[in-house]
């Protein structure tokens, strides 16, 4: 929640934020403006919901919060757009499109996720990489664990982004369900968004909620130390690690993994000017509504991975890979998903089709909005679990 007695109007939050810069004097008057009127479209339709700005408030108020009330009351009455809904009660949305592209290929793979056997311990790939980037899971590294994913399991991130904690309580509790009756006590995960949802949000609005939540990178080093996971080829270069936005509200050891897999398996870490907690957002949420914004960022991170000398840019979080692997290509700056390098040090070759796959996507969104662009215009809102066309 945002601190209004503690906020000193400083305006630091949006002056030092990557994506806004506004003049010190100018940020003052917005946060003012802001917390009384509790309105802010200029602010709104620039914010990335990176939460950067909660990271380096002097005060810890929580600036994001303010904003994020004022987005979810713009949501609620005017609704949100169907791309972003990971649902299979909307006929078109990001996975439906990407789903286009290889359709059978990754229909038979997506009813392996949607339909595993019971385990205590499962592979979470959630919904973007099955669709998206289904090459990421083609590894020996998963060993007979079995993968669970889809979009009747998307962890519903897109439902507390857009609609707040009421209906994400309302999917919590389904997905909850649906974990309980697979034997689901465990979870690793892919993606930094279903980090934030298992391990942060839903503990915190459902009180049963006890899935345990355990990264991928947490589950190599921890093979690594058992002796299960043997490495062949060490990676000798200078890499550095994308801190992916989602973790900066859950605990500060989460970035601890990365930087001790990244050694494991030979590499000289090298830490960008920003970093964990403080590290900076890669632009993909604004890639649709502020490309120019967005590609200006994603070249502000790039270079700050080429000022420290990295010779390779690790990620955890594929729009972070599939924004930033094009800057940093034009850097001389190699962009592998953290499983990517994984397979490398055990001697495998990984695919290294996101850019590839990125650029199919694109092509297909286009197609898709070219031939349908009442798409542009539908939105769409969710009350009590149901979902319904404005
Ligand atoms: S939220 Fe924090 S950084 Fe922003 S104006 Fe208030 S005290 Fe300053
Ligand atoms: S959430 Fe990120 S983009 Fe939005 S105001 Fe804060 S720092 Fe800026």
């Amino acid at each position: 929640m945002f601190n209004e007695e503690t906020c000193q109007r400083c305006g630091t939050c949006l002056e030092q934020c990557p994506f806004l810069q506004l003049p010190i004097e100018t940020a003052k008057e917005e946060i003012s403006k802001m917390i009384e009127t509790r309105n802010s479209r200029k602010i709104i339709k620039n914010c990335a919901s990176c939460s950067y700005c909660n990271a380096i408030c002097p005060t810890g108020s929580n600036p994001y919060a303010l904003i994020r009330e004022i987005r979810l009351k713009n949501y609620r009455d005017n609704g949100v757009r169907s791309l972003g809904l990971i649902t299979e009660d909307i006929p078109h949305n990001l996975m439906s499109i990407a789903l286009e592209i290889n359709k059978d290929e990754k229909q038979r793979e997506l009813n392996k996720y949607e339909n595993p056997p019971k385990s205590s311990k499962m592979f979470y790939v959630g919904c973007g990489i099955p669709y998206c980037f289904p090459d990421l899971t083609q590894t020996k590294l998963f060993g007979d664990l079995p993968l669970l994913g889809g979009m009747e399991y998307c962890c519903g991130g897109y439902i507390h982004s857009y609609f707040g904690e009421d209906e994400s309580k309302i999917k919590g509790l389904e997905l909850y369900e649906k974990f309980k009756t697979l034997g689901v006590e465990k979870l690793i995960t892919f993606c930094p968004g279903c980090d934030a949802m298992i391990k942060g949000v839903y503990p915190s609005i459902i009180e049963e909620f006890n899935v345990e939540g355990q990264t991928i990178i947490d589950y190599f080093v921890e093979k690594y130390h058992q002796g299960e996971l043997k490495i062949k080829k060490k990676i000798n270069q200078r890499i550095t690690f994308q801190d992916p936005c989602p973790w900066r509200n859950l605990d500060r050891k989460m970035y601890d993994g990365p930087r001790e897999f990244l050694e494991i398996i030979g590499a000289e870490v090298v830490e960008m000017k920003h970093n964990k907690e403080k590290s900076l957002c890669c632009g993909a949420p604004l890639i649709i509504s502020n490309r120019s914004l967005a590609t200006k960022i994603a070249k502000e991170r790039i270079s700050e991975a080429k000022h420290v000398n990295a010779e390779v840019i690790a990620h955890i979080c594929t729009g972070c890979l599939a924004t930033l692997s094009e800057h940093a290509t034009e850097n001389n700056i190699n962009s592998y998903y953290i499983t990517e390098l994984a397979q490398m040090a055990i001697g495998e070759t990984p695919a290294l089709k996101i850019l590839e796959n990125t650029k199919n996507l694109n092509k297909q969104i286009i197609k898709t909005l070219s031939k349908n662009p009442k798409l542009i215009a539908e939105r769409y809102t969710i009350k009590n679990g149901k979902i319904s066309r404005l």
